[in-house]
């Protein structure tokens, strides 16, 4: 008896992902894998451009989610319960076989984009799992079918699949990331809000609205789909909701020109307006338009408007140009604000971040505190090691830095040579000398031999904290540094490797 039964359909790509984890976690031996048919999905998904579109958002979630599965985008979804009763019939007459078989199966449709209905396909399939062809499909398959199908309605209220449902009761619905899937069969409980939504690294996220007009645009969406995460935000507001994120803020929008030359323009004016900033690029895309319907566009800020009968090829070209502006802007502004060497944001950012954040304190009159970091007589150890021991020195240092600051809104920053910045916003004296001395700890931990003068102490730091309510009118960011470089010489006045602060 398996430990886990499984409810899962096949036409559902959550099902396959799921599937897909187990099997690269050798763990299919452990469910007892269940056939349903998801009626919402199987009628819905099947042939409407509009469904199909909801498909790919299901597709790009299981890409940001589980990014190590291969998944494509099929061009059409059969009825599924053909290859239900066959998967059924496969367990109930060939158990040792019954992995295999779904296994292909599942990947015909999801790798291969193949119309599991057809039993071409299904035979197809029963031969690379080493069946015979002919299938007896009977009462029997048809009736645990539909005693699954009762089991999984009764339990699962939501309809929701895939479900894994363990023997101790605990229950796990929707697909979920590979770490929470592990976890539960570990037997964790998940808490299924809590499951990380990641984005898939390295790839450009593209916002596509459109109205109830999307499935126009589907031949475009099927060539974008390979190369960047697509999301289509299903109203205004959830669009406007993601420019707002940072997190899930896109790196190009494309706008379907439904014909409401109007509608589009204040849209238009309103998002570029909001995306300024983050310089997101948005583009339209709809029939031809007038030259001078197409200038207005630009001058409300729009990038290119292309032109929806084009090759889907050319529409992809002109996106992928766009992608790359961005990823040039992205790129230019992030060297713009790091330090090459240690890779901590430079004096620049500092001193930018610093001002909005002193003057958000002014607003919020909570306290503001800076760390000023040195590094112990590390001429010395330049001259002991060479330059290029030193710059490692440095490196590694900052990294543990950056490490011990872990609130999002802390900033590291190398404020020259060897001395580093940290900037702790709505932080009063005794959490940043908690910190300070936490990150002086962290650097001896490290345990980097200095030159010989010094051979019984690995390099240290020493440490000067200001702290200040930036309300209070009479101080300025100057000053609170200058208190800081104070300490920090107090510091090292009273033998280094220590964190002080000025008791005024
Ligand atoms: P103290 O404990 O008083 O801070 O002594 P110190 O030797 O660290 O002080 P000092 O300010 O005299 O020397 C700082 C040295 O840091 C000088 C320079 O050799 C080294 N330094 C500054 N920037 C870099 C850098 O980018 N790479 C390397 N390798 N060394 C640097
Ligand atoms: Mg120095
Ligand atoms: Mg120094």
């Amino acid at each position: 008896m398996a430990e886990y039964i499984v409810h899962g359909d096949i036409n559902c790509p959550f099902s396959y992902a799921l599937h897909e984890m187990l099997c690269s976690q050798n763990l299919m031996h452990r469910v007892d894998w269940r056939m349903v048919e998801h009626d919402a999905i199987a009628s819905s998904y099947q042939d409407s451009a509009e469904n199909m579109a909801e498909l790919a958002n299901d597709i790009f979630t299981i890409r940001h989610r589980a990014p190590d599965i291969t998944i494509s985008l099929p061009q059409t979804l059969g009825n599924s319960l053909f290859p239900s009763l066959c998967i059924t019939a496969v367990q109930l007459k060939h158990p040792d076989r019954a992995t295999t078989f779904l296994r292909s199966l599942y990947r015909a449709l999801w790798i291969k984009g193949k119309d599991i209905s057809s039993p071409a396909v299904i035979y197809d399939c029963l031969e690379e799992a080493g069946l015979p062809i002919e299938l007896d499909i009977d009462g029997l398959c048809e009736e645990t079918l539909l005693y699954q199908q009762n089991e999984w309605e009764a339990h699962n209220p939501g309809l929701q699949t895939p479900t894994i449902q363990a023997q101790d009761g605990r229950r796990l619905a929707g697909l979920l990331d590979q770490k929470s899937v592990l976890d539960f069969l570990r037997g964790a409980e998940i808490n299924q809000e809590l499951s990380s939504r990641s984005r898939q690294q390295n790839q450009m996220t593209i916002a596509i609205y459109g109205d109830e007009k999307i499935t126009e645009l589907w031949g475009v969406l099927a060539t974008l789909r390979d190369d960047s995460n697509l999301l289509l935000p299903q109203s205004m507001q959830a669009l406007h909701d993601m420019l707002l994120s940072q997190e899930r803020c896109p790196d190009l929008i494309l706008l379907n020109n439904t014909g409401q030359q109007r509608d589009l323009n204040d849209l238009c004016r309103a998002i570029s307006h909001q995306v300024r900033e983050q310089r997101v690029p948005i583009a339209v895309i709809g029939p031809p338009i007038s030259d001078a319907e197409e200038v207005e566009l630009y001058e409300l800020g729009i990038a290119d408007y292309l032109i929806q009968t084009r090759a889907p090829d050319i529409i992809r070209a002109r996106i992928n140009l766009l992608l790359q502006l961005k990823s040039a802007h992205d790129m230019l502004s992030r060297a713009a604000s790091i330090d090459a060497l240690t890779q901590v944001y430079n004096r620049r950012e500092f001193e930018r971040y610093f001002e909005t954040e002193w003057r958000r304190g002014q607003r919020s009159r909570q306290p503001i505190s800076v760390i000023l970091l040195d590094i112990d007589h590390f001429k010395a150890f330049n001259d002991n090691y060479g330059h290029l021991q030193g710059d490692h020195c440095l490196q590694q240092i900052a990294s543990t830095i950056q490490a011990s600051a872990r609130r999002a809104q802390d900033l590291v920053c190398r404020y020259g040579g060897e001395e580093f910045v940290i900037l702790l916003p709505e932080t009063n004296q005794e959490g940043a000398s908690v910190l300070a001395e936490q990150i002086r700890q962290n650097i001896v931990a490290l345990n980097i031999p200095h030159a010989a003068a010094f051979a019984h102490q690995p390099v240290s730091a020493s440490l000067g904290i200001a702290t200040a309510l930036p309300a209070n009118r009479d101080l300025s960011p100057r000053q609170l540094l200058q208190d800081a470089d104070s300490a920090l010489y107090k510091a090292k006045h009273n033998g280094r490797n220590r964190v002080e602060r000025l008791t005024s």
